[in-house]
């Protein structure tokens, strides 16, 4: 019997655990075999069906004909100098999102996006500037994972990292060791698609990675904090990026609605919840706006005494970015003042840099669908969980 439209079947890469199960079952086989299945998918990388050969015939048959493993489709891939690696993939026809793959001597982290732009309007963002047009779906965030461990493997970039060949570790889990939600989109904004595709992403039948190599960073939507709290259990990063909300209303406005003292008690209460280490808060360094000593001195007092940590990122320049980067000697000046008072501070390295790879600077191709704009559209208009 010939296969429905690819449109039409199911993706498999979107479904949790229990709804993976509930649909073998639904096909008739039992429950087990969606170990089977989830074992070719993400401990195989592979997508086509017909090869699962431990499955039953018909069922593979039943399976092939109204589902299948669909990753988004890559566009383009780009190769920095300091081998990082920079993924376009394609959004319904028209649009694109980005994925970046970093590698270092001890971990691949792969920094993935959670949807075709952001609403959020921070100002110094390449990706704020091109308006929002959709969340993407379970399957679009699981699938960058699964792509990335594909293409990596394909591109030999495993044998790099020099990690021991395992039986049931195939080399896709290899070359993504860390996911980091740090690309295009507001994780928190998109929690009904997120949290399935976070599962997933822990779960020893899925990718099975730790719960400490996972990391979600957000703008700051506080009431959405709560809720990941209760959900899923994963590493928090802030946004936070100025130690007053005068200065942080202007470069991250949803600041306006979630000020920082309601949005660091929100961070205490997720670390109590879910038995977690610390906060990371990312801090850009921007020339003259938010890299001071005073500005530092008041930081540390924000964060004293609270498990945190702090990330500075000298900051990535874009076509029309209104900001400069701070000097090293002043980013360098500003992580002692932190350390001098007690905190832990690291400033990021930038990678993928001549790629346009670097944080901040990811872009693709967004139809802007917002009509609302400066700062007021990020006011709920489409946060969605
Ligand atoms: N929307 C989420 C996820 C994006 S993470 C968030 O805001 O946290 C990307 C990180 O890079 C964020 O900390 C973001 O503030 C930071 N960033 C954005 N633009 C940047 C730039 N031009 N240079 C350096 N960092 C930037």
């Amino acid at each position: 019997m010939p296969s429905s439209p690819a449109s039409e079947r199911l993706n498999l890469l979107g479904l949790t655990r229990p709804a993976l199960e509930a649909y073998v079952r639904e096909l008739g086989s039992e429950p087990f075999r969606a170990r089977q299945l989830a074992r070719w998918i993400y401990k195989r990388g592979e997508a086509r069906i017909e090869q699962m050969t431990d499955l039953a015939k018909d069922f593979r048959a039943a399976l092939a004909e109204r589902a299948q493993v669909r990753a988004p489709a890559i566009i383009e891939v780009q190769l920095s100098r300091d081998g990082t690696r920079k993924w376009k993939l394609e959004a319904d026809g028209t649009q694109a999102f980005e994925m970046v793959f970093i590698p270092e001597d001890d971990r691949g982290t792969l920094c993935i996006s959670t949807q075709v732009g952001c609403a959020l309007d921070c100002s110094f963002c390449a990706t704020a500037q091109q308006g929002f047009n959709r969340n993407l779906t379970t399957a679009e965030i699981v699938g960058q994972v699964w792509l990335a461990g594909r293409e990596l493997a394909a591109a030999g970039a495993v044998a790099r990292l020099g990690e021991p060949q395992e039986a049931d570790r195939p080399p896709a889990s290899r070359a993504v060791t860390n996911v980091v939600l740090m690309g295009m989109g507001e994780p928190l904004a998109n929690l009904r698609q997120v949290v399935p595709a976070l599962t997933i992403l822990l779960d020893d039948f899925g990718f099975d990675l730790s719960r400490r190599r996972v990391t979600l960073s957000t703008s700051g939507l506080v009431p959405q904090i709560y809720r990941l709290a209760e959900e899923v259990n994963v590493a928090l990063a802030v946004s936070l990026h100025a130690p007053d909300d005068a200065l942080r209303n202007e470069l991250v406005p949803i600041n306006r609605k979630h000020p920082i003292a309601e949005l660091l008690e929100a961070c205490w209460h997720y670390l109590d919840e879910q038995n977690g280490r610390s906060v990371t808060f990312e801090y850009v360094m921007l020339q003259d706006v938010n890299d001071s000593l005073a500005q530092a001195r008041r930081l540390a007092r924000l964060l004293a005494g609270h498990p945190a940590k702090v990330n500075l990122i000298p900051f990535n320049p874009f076509p029309g970015a209104r900001y400069r980067r701070s000097p090293e000697e002043r980013i360098l000046r500003f992580r002692d003042e932190l350390i001098g008072r007690g905190l832990i501070a690291t400033v990021r390295r930038t990678r993928g840099e001549d790629i346009d790879a670097a944080c901040g600077q990811l872009a693709g191709r967004v139809i802007d669908r917002t009509t609302v704009r400066l700062g007021s559209k990020a006011f709920g208009v489409v946060v969605q969980a």
